[in-house]
């Protein structure tokens, strides 16, 4: 089933998480115990997220250093593909520009089909950490919009070189990302949301929001989504707070501000117990406010934050 379908199937607020695939060499496990830990809570859906290679240097002892690629987290479409199997639920792998050129996409998007794993989140992809700006791989693509088209291609049975294929079968259908406090490379909000709706008119079926701590933002957000013409589920995307260290992190990383509330609540903790149930209540109520009005589906990031996000959980489902 579709995620859109999905996420309409119920009454109730459907509940999503992210995944990350394991750094290579640490075994699929730890990764088990978490979707296991989360699975009462009945997940629609699991997103698995991909992430490209990166250029290491390795010391060779005589002042010359070797450059080399490597992927810490290999491995997304095995592991969606296990997940999948294992617990019976939908995945949907991340499929990226970064790092990929079109012939390694399409090669990902046989894979996928092959496995029967219809449902993606595409995506541009960070930026290399050697770069100061994106830069796209050779014969790759420089926004999410452009790899859209080639998935819109492949459903119609055409290859990246034109050629045909001789048997088609179900069409991946895929969500988008967004930013309710705009994408940093976005000189302002609305820019952002003319690209968002290029990106509906080429056939995303929702968007998962980059996490935020301020509903009013969110709220905000899907006025003008509204106002733009834009209609498609906009599912928010949400991450307890668990350390104090998270004050200048999250910010720094992820483009968002923090409440002066939830900051203040923080700073007034005396260890990182303390601000783990701050985080808790915060993300508690923060759901709460969403699913008063109505949002179809909360996604949370689980990466370092599962215990907490079964604590929320456990209040709101
Ligand atoms: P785009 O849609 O290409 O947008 C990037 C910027 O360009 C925006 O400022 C936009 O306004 C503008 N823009 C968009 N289209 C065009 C166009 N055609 N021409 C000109 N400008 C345009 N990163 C990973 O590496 N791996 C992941 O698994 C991953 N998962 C994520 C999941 C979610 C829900 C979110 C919100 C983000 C995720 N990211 C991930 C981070 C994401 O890849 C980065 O935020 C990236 O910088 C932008 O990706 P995008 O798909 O929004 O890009």
């Amino acid at each position: 089933m579709k995620v859109t379908d999905l996420i309409h199937k119920n009454e109730k607020t459907a509940f999503s998480f992210e995944i990350l695939p394991p750094i290579k060499g640490t075994g699929i496990e730890k990764l088990y115990k978490e979707i296991e830990a989360l699975s009462q809570f009945d997940p629609q859906y699991i997103n698995i997220t991909t992430h490209r290679s990166e250029y290491v240097y390795t010391d060779l002892g005589n002042g010359i250093f070797q450059r080399s690629r490597l992927r810490r987290r290999p491995g997304t479409v095995a592991v969606a593909a296990a997940i999948q199997n294992k617990y019976n639920i939908t995945t949907v792998p991340h499929l990226l520009c970064s790092g990929f050129s079109r012939e390694e996409t399409e090669y990902v998007l046989l894979d996928l089909q092959f496995l029967g794993i219809t449902d993606l989140l595409v995506l541009r992809g960070d930026k290399a950490k050697h770069e100061n700006k994106f830069t796209p791989e050779e014969n790759g693509y420089s926004h999410a919009t452009e790899l859209q088209e080639q998935i819109n291609q492949f459903n119609n049975g055409i290859f990246v070189d034109g050629s045909e294929m001789k048997v088609t079968s179900t069409p991946f259908s895929y969500g988008v990302a967004c930013y309710p406090e705009k994408h940093e490379e976005s000189p302002n909000i609305e820019q952002d949301i003319y690209w968002l709706k290029k990106k509906v008119e080429a056939g995303a079926e929702y968007a998962v929001t980059q996490l935020f701590y301020d509903n009013k933002k969110y709220f905000e957000f899907i006025e003008k989504v509204k106002a733009a013409g834009i209609n498609i589920p906009i599912i928010p995307g949400i991450k307890p707070l668990k350390r104090a260290s998270q004050l200048n992190m999250v910010p720094k990383t992820f483009k968002v501000d923090l409440p002066e509330a939830l900051t203040k609540a923080i700073l007034d903790c005396k260890n990182d117990d303390q601000v783990e149930q701050v985080g808790i209540e915060w993300c508690a109520n923060q759901c709460r406010e969403l699913m008063a009005h109505g949002v179809p589906s909360i996604h949370f990031y689980s990466i370092g934050a599962v215990d907490s996000i079964q604590q929320v959980a456990k209040q709101i489902y």
